[in-house]
């Protein structure tokens, strides 16, 4: 016997196809042939900041252990069946499948992290399947060897969820997605928040259906294999449910975030958390979007909150200059029209300053509020006449309707990666022993 892992990525395009359908065809083959899975698929979302993904940046990863003797037709069959699904006719369609064998090395799980949460060169993933000796099968330019190298490297050993995928008969895609709304409410309110995203509050909109030409009718996460199942059981569907899957993903996990000591250490497109004080008032730009400028010893960095991101863009409005935050998420490199911008996902308000508003004077006669009489001229009562060019303006300090504490953004705008709120103290540190019976369909 041997253990075999395979990674694979860059199979779908905006036009249709998903990496993951393909990881659902290849573990009914797999299994049929007499390969025994290790783990569930794992489904290991990459930097979501890389400008040359699809859509999600997912990549997959199968392990297994089979007869020695059964290793050739398996690569043939993945390769057969990556050929015949993969979107190849569009040119920015460029797939990757490595076959990995025994071990997985440190240096490879080193490799994936920095997938996660940075940008890593072709050249490094080659060297690495060479030096350990994996084999590699390239398509047209062959980019998804790096998502299918991380995707073996990622192991799921730190915090980890689970996804259901639901996938729709051929005729049915590109159509509107056909499930009871009601039902989806229902499933939520009964496993919440062993399962996760399913609607989101501010909206009521459901988010389980994604809305492109894709295969998938329906994703459910959740903390444990048997919930997410439960939860697929609940979901009246209206249209047939081709095939279904249980994988195993680092989705709402945060691992795409990288703490940084100093703002001059930002890069593009690497997601970070980094710590600085509100250099200059928020602003909302068309849109409704907020941008602000938070600052330390070594630098200043714009940070934008955008309009979707509900709570968070009305929070970041609300900061003040000298507010000492956290900032997370991702970053934009500088253009012609703005500066680098880390695009917020989350704030964690440190320390609020005090927000001192000037006031004119009350009356001392009837206690009303004056009226300035203009720069240096004093004030006048409206209501009783009476004239003061002595007093001043009082300094008088506000409520601020922020509290020190984590600010997430809404569920509709939040990332694969995103740890939501439910999930703080629920983050697990084991892979799980075994798969549960009945982890797909067929
Ligand atoms: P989907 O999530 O729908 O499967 P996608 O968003 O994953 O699609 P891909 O078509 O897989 O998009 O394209 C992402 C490409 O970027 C892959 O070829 C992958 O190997 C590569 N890639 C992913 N992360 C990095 C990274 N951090 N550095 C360099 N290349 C990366």
């Amino acid at each position: 016997m041997i253990e075999m892992h395979i990674g694979f990525d860059d199979t779908d395009s905006p036009k249709g196809g998903c990496t993951t359908y393909i990881a659902a065809l290849l573990v009914e083959k797999l299994d049929s042939m007499g390969a025994s899975f290790v783990d569930y698929p794992n489904l290991v979302r990459l930097n979501p900041n890389v400008p040359w993904k699809t859509r999600g940046n997912g990549a997959l990863c199968l392990r297994i252990r089979c007869p020695n003797n059964l290793v050739e037709k398996i690569i043939e069959t993945t390769i057969e069946v990556i050929e015949e699904n993969a979107e190849l006719s569009c040119e920015e369609t460029n797939p990757g499948i490595i076959f990995f064998f025994n071990k997985v090395p440190q240096e490879i799980r080193d490799f994936a992290k920095r997938t996660v949460q940075g940008v890593v060169e072709m050249e490094e993933a080659l060297r690495l399947v060479k030096t350990f000796g994996a084999e590699a099968v390239s398509m047209k330019k062959g980019r998804g060897i790096i998502g299918g190298l991380a995707a073996i490297g990622e192991n799921l050993n730190a915090d980890y969820t689970y996804e259901v995928i639901a996938y729709r008969t051929p005729e049915n895609r590109g159509t509107t997605r056909r499930i009871r709304a009601l039902s989806v409410k229902e499933m939520d309110e009964k496993t919440f928040p062993l399962t996760f995203n399913n609607i989101d509050p501010g909206t009521s909109r459901i988010l389980i259906t994604p809305r492109g030409p894709d295969p998938i009718l329906y994703g459910i996460r959740g903390e444990n294999p048997e919930v997410v199942k439960q939860a697929h059981e609940m979901v009246l569907q209206e249209e047939s449910v081709e095939r279904w899957v249980i994988f195993r993903t680092n989705h709402g996990t945060d691992a795409h975030l990288r703490k940084i000591t100093s703002i001059s250490e930002i890069q593009p497109y690497t997601p970070v958390v980094v710590r600085g004080i509100v250099a200059k008032e928020p602003k909302v730009i068309q849109g409704g979007h907020v941008i602000l400028s938070i600052k330390d010893k070594t630098a200043t960095v714009d940070c934008a909150a955008y309009e979707p991101t509900g709570i968070l863009c009305e929070t970041s409005k609300n900061l003040i200059v000298g507010d000492f935050v956290e900032a997370h998420g991702g970053v934009r490199p500088a253009s012609t029209r703005h500066s680098i911008t880390i695009n917020l996902e989350k704030m964690r308000i440190l320390e609020l300053a005090r927000k001192i508003t000037l006031l004119n004077p009350i009356c001392s006669d009837c206690g009303k509020r004056m009226k300035s009489m203009g720069k240096t001229k004093g004030f006048r009562c409206e209501k009783c006449g009476f004239r003061a060019s002595q007093l001043k303006k009082t300094a008088v300090e506000t409520n601020r309707k922020l509290k020190r504490r984590l600010y997430i953004t809404s569920p509709r705008s939040q990332r694969h990666l995103t740890k939501p709120l439910c999930r703080y103290g629920r983050e697990k540190s084991n892979a799980p022993k075994r798969t549960i019976k009945g982890w797909h369909f067929p």
